[in-house]
């Protein structure tokens, strides 16, 4: 159950291949695979589930409080950027129950590192479970076409007690 005052919140994200990046994805590195362009490292994971966990907080999306026009993030990870959210709810007194990431693409096949994903995700949450899984859109739209990848997470948070 639940924890009292329990809320959830969503987020999605999508970047654009661009060859000769590494692609890091779902907090991994992935040899041979086409990178993803953005001013961090792309990964739409990570920023997935930034988003849902600020979106619970009502502490506004990853734009907000990371400004993609701010120098300080150009070339973050998506673990940093995670590891920030984290401080950023705890700060405002909440703890995070979960996160359920999906991501949408052709290429990776992620099945095979999945718990490797899990558990860096996680550590990057401070601990906090995360499950990962994955899907195709069978031919259609921007994924489809291979032109990038996408990624939508759903975070659960709880109040810290006493705050
Ligand atoms: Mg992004």
């Amino acid at each position: 159950m639940a924890g009292e005052g329990a809320r959830v919140g969503i987020g999605v994200d999508v970047h654009p291949f661009r060859p000769g990046r590494p692609l890091y994805l779902a907090g991994l590195l992935w040899p041979g695979e086409t990178g993803l362009d953005g001013h961090s490292d792309g990964d739409v994971a990570a920023h997935a589930a930034c988003d849902a966990l600020l979106s619970a907080a009502g502490l506004g999306d990853l734009g907000e409080q990371f400004g993609t026009c701010d120098p300080r993030w150009a070339g973050a990870s998506g673990a940093e950027l995670l590891g920030h959210t984290t401080a950023v709810l705890r700060e405002a007194g909440f703890s995070i129950g979960n996160v359920s990431i999906q991501v949408i693409g052709n290429r990776p096949r992620l099945a095979g590192r999945r718990s490797q994903a899990q558990q860096a995700l996680s550590a990057a949450l401070g601990g906090a479970v995360v499950t990962l899984s994955a899907t195709t859109t069978d031919g259609l739209g921007l994924t489809g076409r291979g032109e990038g990848i996408a990624a939508i997470a759903v975070a659960l948070i709880t109040p810290v007690a006493g705050r």
